[in-house]
């Protein structure tokens, strides 16, 4: 690809502070370098709310594009490099699917209360505003599990069934307590007497790339290197976190490595740009292996040349705008998130 990186610099400082560029940890380096904030979606997400800037572009996907807009204000424009980058997970939980196992699961209890991980669409978390519940990211998901089951109220967390049952686990709860709606079955597969009697239900979606970590990759690492160490992020499998060293969001893995022993080598199971970068910046005193090669590939869709493209042209159908009363809505659930 042409190097575009003086042309996007030139631009960047005409634009000066009018102008944020947002870049998730597991963008390439390539674009992740023009970024004025690197983050997880916590962290962006916050970084959004707190902006003044009249411009936003946002190198990730469309969820946390959303969730951006949502934040700001009517004055400020959010922009995708790629617009067609999506999450898959997000897609698990269409908002129709959702309020219908919402009405379905109410007649076997009033005491539900939804959290949504931010990996999902506006108008879930819209739902999730208008029912009283909150959003959450796999840095805070059990604090937010913790703030609804302290109402003496029962999580129904979407769309990851992982990131739900390992938080779930964390919080003391046994997997019988944990009951998963399978979105694609009649009544989520499940009976009255599970609805009745579970004490969290979770969403059936997952992310695919971080589905990929398997027991038996983990077999084979404890057998050839017992000193090395695996951490996970709890997008992960639950039987897979569990035989994990350590298991946290993307800030709670860059701390794990940072802190580790020189010497330490160690595993992790996440997005592989992530992995490759803190690999690269530990090398002197770390060794650092991906678990398994997993790329995201709507992730992978932002290069430095629709980067370029969106901040020369500023295309509209690269505006990424939610109607105001999903937007109102939706802000409920994710300010209530900010504010735990
Ligand atoms: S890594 Fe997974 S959850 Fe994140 S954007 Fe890609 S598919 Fe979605």
């Amino acid at each position: 690809m042409p190097d575009t990186s003086h042309e996007i610099d030139a631009i960047r400082r005409e634009w000066g502070t009018r102008l944020l560029i947002l870049g998730h940890y597991y963008q390439d380096d390539s674009v992740l370098c023009h970024a004025d904030v690197r983050g997880d979606s916590l962290e962006l997400a916050r970084q959004a709310a707190a902006s003044t800037a009249e411009r936003i572009v946002f190198c990730g996907v469309h969820f946390m594009a959303e969730s951006a807009d949502i934040l700001t204000t009517a004055k400020q424009t959010v922009y995708m490099p790629e617009a067609g980058a999506g999450c898959p997970m997000a897609d698990m939980a269409d908002i129709t699917q959702v309020e219908k196992a919402w009405a379905h699961i109410r007649k076997y209890g009033d005491d539900w209360l939804p959290v949504v991980y931010v990996n999902s669409s506006a108008r879930v978390k819209a739902f999730c505003g208008r029912a009283g519940g909150s959003a959450c990211t796999s840095s805070n998901a059990p604090r937010v599990i913790k703030w609804i089951m302290e109402q003496g109220k029962r999580p129904f967390f979407l769309p990851d069934r992982h990131l739900g049952e390992n938080t779930a686990h964390d919080h003391g709860l046994t997997d019988a307590e944990v009951a998963v709606y399978e979105f694609r079955e009649p009544d989520g597969g499940l009976t009255p007497e599970a609805l009745r009697n579970c004490r969290m239900l979770v969403w059936s979606g997952f992310c695919p790339i971080h589905a990929v970590f398997s027991l038996e990759r983990i077999g084979q690492i404890r057998e050839e290197n017992p000193q090395a160490k695996i951490i996970v992020h709890p997008e992960a499998p639950k039987e897979v976190v569990r035989l994990s060293d350590a298991h946290g969001s993307t800030s709670q893995i860059m701390r794990y490595v940072e802190s580790a022993p020189a010497g330490t080598h160690i595993f992790i199971g996440t997005e592989s740009h992530l992995v490759r970068r803190l690999a690269a910046q530990y090398r002197s005193r770390l060794t650092v292996d991906v678990l398994r090669t997993s790329i995201c590939p709507n992730m992978a869709r932002t290069n430095t040349q629709n980067l370029l493209k969106v901040l020369k042209d500023w295309p509209d159908r690269n505006i990424v705008r939610v109607p105001a009363a999903v937007a109102a809505e939706a802000r409920l659930c994710l300010d209530r998130m900010l504010s735990l």
